[in-house]
């Protein structure tokens, strides 16, 4: 059954909330008494519709239902998770509880974005306290999967596991502190280095870019893939952390940082750190900059999901929560009725796999139709057990016509029809939808090899026999229209 989770407070954090929600196929109810609520949502859906549905290799489920609600109990009605995103003012969100309890279901998790406030605190005064706990995300909460979860004594053990369990099912990483803390973790790093950019502002040691240019020409980058502690164990070498430490621990005691020690925060530095700001990033709109954050930030994360690390490598166990078409592995005799084209791809477009025209480009369509190519192989055996065991397909011929085109975030199918599956030769040809509409065939002829030899041989008895159940199953299916087309002369 569709859950339903409730908005309270739809600005930057609550948008994004609402996004992740929706794509996930959550029915989202938005309370904010902001006239401007909608389409401030709008936008941030929009940039997370393009962006997020794509860094999956598996179809999202379909989307939620989106609805705003003037009245708090209307928004909270049947909804199993409450997310509060109102400014950051205790008194504002005490009140918040207070109204969101008067109205939501006992067992509703209600989770709180705050950056700054322990869950100690925001639990004070609250009629049900055991169910108000901290989920603190990051900025876009549709792409990042971090959320700090900091729960009391107050909250259940269970009732801490099952909304943990939820945000799993959101493709989020529920971080659990050990202990509550002001600001939490990442926050509190942030400000750390935060405060230490003041000071070289400041001073006038470096300017924002500069700055900026610090972090993401160089540790930003490894941070990104490692964290703090695994890349500095490589520093150290073969010697390892004991070494590293030894090393460079002593640096503490040098009067290297400023950190305990905050810069007055005066007009004259906001006015300093402002006008550097706009002299470095001033030529773009906020929209743009968030398209090109979430562009690196999905083409960042895709690349770890290739190497199965850090946030790639949550990613793609994600993926196999996802039913997408038919898994790897799943047998010939469990994929149901043969006579039509198999379903041999499901995803949404990954947003680096368009271009400066603003569809997809012309190389990811073979990379979709060669993941077709490899599933059909998976299906009748040219696995990789297969592989290693010494023989494999080559493709020999592929031709690819382009009809029409299609975005980043839409939702594509390839359905494959052998034309041919028979001794060495093996002949397919892929048409890739979005919904009803073809936007492509490619058709890929292919020979059996053995890889000791490089040179072609018959396929197993095993392998000859699916494609021969297919090849009966499919003899009723018309030659495609296109199939063994080449480019023609101009006239
Ligand atoms: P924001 O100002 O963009 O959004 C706050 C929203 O709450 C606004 O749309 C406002 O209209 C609405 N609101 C105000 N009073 C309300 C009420 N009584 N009922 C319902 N809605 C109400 O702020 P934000 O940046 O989205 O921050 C929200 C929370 O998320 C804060 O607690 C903040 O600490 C936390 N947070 C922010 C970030 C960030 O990077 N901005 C990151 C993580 C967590």
């Amino acid at each position: 059954m569709t859950k339903t989770a409730a908005i309270v407070g739809g600005g930057v954090i609550g948008g994004g909330w609402a996004a992740r929600f929706l794509l996930n196929g959550w029915n989202v109810q938005v309370f904010d008494p902001d006239p401007e609520a909608e389409r401030k949502i709008g936008e941030v859906l929009a940039n997370a519709r393009r962006s997020l549905p794509g860094l999956s290799d598996a179809p999202l489920p379909e989307e939620g239902k989106l609805s705003f609600h003037d009245d708090m109990g209307a928004a909270l009605k049947g909804a199993v998770w409450i997310q509060e995103s109102v400014p950051e003012v205790l008194e504002l969100k005490h009140k918040i509880f207070a109204q969101i309890q008067s109205h939501c279901d006992k067992g509703a998790v209600i989770g709180s974005s705050t950056s700054g406030f322990k869950p100690s605190e925001l639990q004070q005064g609250a009629d049900a306290p055991g169910q108000i706990i901290v989920t603190h995300p990051f900025n876009p909460v549709y792409l990042l999967p971090l959320i700090e979860v900091v729960t009391t004594e107050e909250n259940d053990a269970d009732f801490i596991e099952a909304a943990k369990a939820e945000l799993t099912g959101l493709g989020l990483y529920p971080l659990h502190l050990k202990k509550e803390i002001d600001a939490h973790i990442a926050d509190r790093f942030l400000e750390a280095v935060w405060r230490e950019a003041l000071w070289l502002l400041k001073d006038g040691i470096a300017t924002t870019e500069e700055i900026d240019n610090a972090i993401r020409y160089g540790f930003g980058i490894r941070w990104a893939q490692m964290g703090l502690f695994e890349t500095y164990r490589v520093a150290g070498g073969e010697a390892g952390m004991k070494h590293f430490m030894a090393q460079f621990g002593p640096c503490l005691k040098f009067p290297w940082t400023k950190l305990m020690d905050v810069p007055e925060f005066n007009d004259e530095l906001v006015d300093l750190i402002a006008g550097q700001s706009d002299e470095q990033s001033g030529a773009y709109s906020i929209r743009e900059l968030e398209r090109i954050r979430d562009n690196n930030l999905v083409a960042m994360m895709r690349a770890l999901k290739a190497q199965d690390w850090g946030a790639g490598a949550l990613l793609k166990s994600h993926d196999t929560l996802l039913k997408g078409g038919t898994p790897l592995g799943t047998p010939l005799e469990a994929m149901g009725d043969l006579s039509q084209p198999i379903v041999t791809l499901s995803r949404a477009v990954p947003l680096d796999w368009t271009d400066y025209n603003g569809h997809m480009t012309e190389s990811r369509y073979l990379d979709a139709f060669a993941q077709s190519t490899d599933r059909f192989m998976d299906l009748i055996g040219a696995n990789n057990e297969y592989i290693e065991g010494g023989m494999s397909y080559f493709t020999a011929e592929t031709h690819i016509r382009h009809l029409d085109e299609v975005r980043a975030g839409e939702r594509i199918e390839v359905r494959t029809q052998m034309l041919l599956g028979k001794g060495k030769k093996l002949h397919l040809f892929h048409s890739m939808y979005a919904g009803d509409k073809l936007l492509a065939t490619g058709e890929s002829f292919l020979l059996h090899v053995s890889l000791e030899t490089r040179r072609p041989c018959e396929p197993s008895e095993a392998v000859s026999a699916a494609m021969a159940k297919i090849a009966e199953a499919q003899a009723g299916l018309p030659y495609p229209e296109g199939a063994g087309s080449a480019i023609r002369a101009p006239k």
